[in-house]
């Protein structure tokens, strides 16, 4: 079994306004694939169709020939874009992460529970911040508590939505790299969404830009192109002229 995610003919729209329209691609199993693409070009949408959150109104997603979307959630690790938990709520890392082991709040953690979290946390060297309370974290700290989350199943598949908001370029290479650690070591696929063009275009083997249709799909190298980035990020009929650029060491 390869943990691809193959994506045929999807349209999503919110009361007949279109979010993404007939969008086909295949993810392949074992890649790190980014998710480029102006604000509203369907970015989110599609990693919450993946997770079946929302429903394709057309098309279909296959995700590693796992019919009920129910099921998915055992192979999906998820860092949704917008966190829905109270940043006040009374609690530590630990818990966070143990929540995403069991989809309800996990309540007193049993001694093994406590371990898997343990080890989640480590797996991204951030168990130092365990005990700490959420409102005490800084929106790196945050970020990396939620990739732990995620993480904490092993899952095959991840997806991440803009991880790196709010948090600094040192801690998002940090990121980047413990990421793609993770897709290296379980031999994971990893969809990623994010506004940084130089860490797609140094980390993702494939990028996806996106803006409703697919605009482009395939090698970092050639996705960066001008022609492909006007086309994405550009309106029809008043060209910016800008010149895109990209930075030495993402
Ligand atoms: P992105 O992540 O690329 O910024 P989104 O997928 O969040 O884009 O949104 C795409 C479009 O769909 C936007 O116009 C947004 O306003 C709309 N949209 C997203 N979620 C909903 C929703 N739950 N209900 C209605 N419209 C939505
Ligand atoms: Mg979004």
């Amino acid at each position: 079994m390869d943990f691809a995610i193959k994506i045929e003919d999807l349209t999503i729209d919110y009361n007949g306004k279109i979010a993404v329209d007939s969008l086909s691609v295949n993810f392949e199993a074992d890649k790190f694939i980014a998710i480029v693409g102006p604000n509203g070009s369907g970015k989110s949408s599609l990693l919450n169709a993946i997770t079946g959150l929302t429903k394709c109104s057309k098309g279909k997603i296959d995700v590693a020939g796992i019919k009920n979307s129910k099921d998915r959630s055992r192979i999906i690790g998820y860092v949704p874009q917008i966190k829905t938990l109270d940043r006040n709520f009374p609690a530590k890392a630990l818990e966070l992460v143990a929540s995403g082991y069991k989809k309800n709040w996990p309540g007193k953690l049993s001694s093994n529970m406590k371990d898997i979290a343990h080890e989640a946390l480590e797996m991204i060297g951030a168990d130092s911040l365990a005990d700490k309370q959420l409102a005490e974290m800084s929106g790196g700290e945050l970020q990396k508590v939620y990739l732990a989350r995620a993480l904490v199943k092993k899952p095959k598949i991840l997806l991440l939505d803009e991880p790196a908001t709010g948090i600094d370029m040192v801690c998002e290479q940090s990121l980047n790299h413990i990421i793609e650690k993770y897709k290296t070591e379980n031999s994971a696929t990893v969809v990623m969404v994010t506004h940084d063009w130089s860490s797609a275009y140094y980390h993702a083997n494939n990028v996806l830009l996106l803006n409703k249709k697919k605009v482009y799909y395939g090698a970092a190298k050639e996705a960066f192109d001008n022609a492909n980035l006007q086309l994405a990020f550009s309106h029809p009929g008043h060209k910016h002229n800008v010149e895109f650029g990209l930075r030495e060491n993402a």
